[in-house]
This record gives C-alpha cells, sequence and structure tokens, in this order.
C-alpha cells in the first residue's frame, strides 16, 4: 500500500466518496468539510507540493481547474459561486503532501481567507 494516502485514494486501496473521475484526476467529498459542499481535486499521479509542478507536470493542473468547472455545474454551485484553493506547506496548512484542489461552495465564503 502507497504511503501517500491521496495516491491510496486515487488507487482504491483506501476508501472515499468519489464524486467525479477521469483517467487523469479524482475527486471526492472532503472528510472533514468546511462548507456545505467541500470536495478534493487530485492528480492521480503524485505530485508533493505546488512546489513540485513543472513543466513536465503541469497539465494536469489545467485537468483539477475543468474537473472543479464541471463538479461545480453537476453539484448547481456555478451560478452562485464557489471557490477553489491549493494549500502549499506549513504557513497555508497543507496537510496532506499530495497536491489537491479545495472546491468550497454552498455558502458565502468570506475574503480574505484566514
Ligand atoms: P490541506 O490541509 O490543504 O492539505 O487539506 C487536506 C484535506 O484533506 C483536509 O481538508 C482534510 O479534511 C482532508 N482529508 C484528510 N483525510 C481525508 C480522507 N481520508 N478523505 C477525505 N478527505 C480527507
Ligand atoms: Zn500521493
Amino acid at each position: 500500500m502507497s504511503e501517500c494516502l491521496f495516491c491510496g485514494i486515487a488507487c482504491k486501496d483506501i476508501p472515499a466518496d468519489v464524486i467525479y473521475e477521469t483517467d487523469d484526476v479524482i475527486a471526492f467529498n472532503d472528510i472533514d468539510p468546511k462548507a456545505p459542499i467541500h470536495c478534493l481535486i487530485i492528480p492521480k499521479k503524485h505530485i508533493s507540493t505546488m512546489n513540485d509542478i513543472k513543466r513536465n507536470n503541469s497539465a494536469v493542473v489545467g485537468l483539477l481547474y475543468e474537473a472543479a468547472a464541471i463538479i461545480s455545474k453537476e453539484l448547481s454551485v456555478a451560478d452562485d459561486g464557489y471557490r477553489v484553493v491549493m494549500n502549499c506547506n506549513k504557513d497555508a496548512g497543507q496537510t496532506v503532501f499530495h497536491i489537491h484542489l479545495h472546491l468550497l461552495a454552498g455558502r458565502e465564503l468570506v475574503w480574505p481567507p484566514g
């Protein structure tokens, strides 16, 4: 089994509430939601942090955003709005070191975030 939690979810070793999947990305509901809708969109291939996004692996980042646009429409929040966030390292509060877009929606989201 992979040592990375999200690699484990991507290869289905670890169960998750999957809401969207393609060959390259998978999205699942956050286990500790911070909004009525809070899902995580991840590349299936491991990338530890945003600092590791390079020319040779960056294409999947566009696919994460494409997934967010599709999911927001499927969940009927595209028009009211939503936020996508990727935390990087300690000061942003990253706790799982496999990049993921948080998609948050279903309430007004304050700005700036804490
Ligand atoms: P971050 O703090 O940006 O690294 O976000 C990690 C997110 O992963 C948090 O919002 C956690 O609630 C979420 N999380 C941790 N373990 C799981 C899990 N097994 N299934 C779904 N979400 C998880
Ligand atoms: Zn991983």
